[in-house]
């Protein structure tokens, strides 16, 4: 069994993987798997985990989000760093797209029949900016169709764990209080889900509590010490190169 690995969907060719952070080249605090470059980590040890992540999902290129907390979407077509934004998607094969997070919902669209994937990144800002629908949204402009669109969403901290000022669960009442599991705790993973439900024609969800579970980056549990980010990432693989008749 492979350790870097909390959860893999294969969808026709697709692979979506939701990332530990065990069995990666970075130092404590970051140890290990870590594939954020704006957390303080040594480049060589990122550049060195997302080469892991990209054979895990068997790509040869990968563009990593720059999240914001917003709900900008971009479609990208080169690897690196992209934008900044808190979506991407990608219509070309053999690019594997990351969605980074550390508590915050990773969550992914896949259309293996229009071959489009994309990943979002939903923090309690992310979800009242409704991220999840300008990534469904651009989604649908890309050529994707939600008919044969599954969706992928990955461990986050869960709503036990996530206990927040009362002021901020008010102010998911109005616009999202799916989201609201007590008068002080938040769920986020229902929160992009309820986005999802009824759009798209399969949601694969990988239940964990980043708090919870030490295998997994937690920004919460870092306490304010520096800590890495794991996330979803997924990518079309090039079948003719996987098979050698490129
Ligand atoms: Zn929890």
């Amino acid at each position: 069994m492979n350790t870097q690995v909390f959860g893999r969907v294969s969808i026709e060719g697709i692979e979506a993987i939701a990332l530990n952070r065990t069995s990666g080249t970075s130092l404590p605090p970051f140890d290990s798997l870590n594939l954020a470059s704006y957390v303080g980590d040594d480049p060589h040890h990122v550049t060195a985990n997302l080469e892991i992540a990209k054979e895990l999902v068997l790509a040869n290129e990968i563009s990593v989000m720059n999240a914001e907390h917003g709900n900008t979407v971009h479609v990208v077509t080169k690897p690196g760093i992209a934008n900044p934004g808190d979506g991407l998607i990608t219509n070309q094969t053999d690019l594997a797209l990351v969605a980074l997070a550390a508590d915050c919902v990773p969550f992914g669209l896949v259309d293996p029949v229009n071959r489009v994937i994309a990943v979002g990144h939903a923090g309690w800002r992310g979800v009242l900016a409704n991220v999840m629908q300008s990534l469904v949204d651009e989604f649908v402009a890309s050529g994707a169709q939600l008919s044969h669109t599954q969706a992928i969403i990955g461990p986050a901290i869960c709503a036990n764990c996530y206990e927040v000022p009362a002021q901020r669960v008010e102010q998911f009442r109005k616009v999202r209080p799916e989201a609201i599991s007590t008068p002080r705790n938040l769920d986020l993973v229902a929160g992009v889900k309820s986005v999802l439900i009824g759009q798209v024609a399969q949601i694969h969800e990988l239940v964990g509590c980043t708090f919870e579970n030490p295998d997994l980056f937690s920004y919460r549990r870092a306490a304010g010490e520096p800590t890495g980010r794991g996330g979803l990432v997924i990518a079309m693989s090039n079948f003719a190169k996987q098979n050698g008749n490129e």
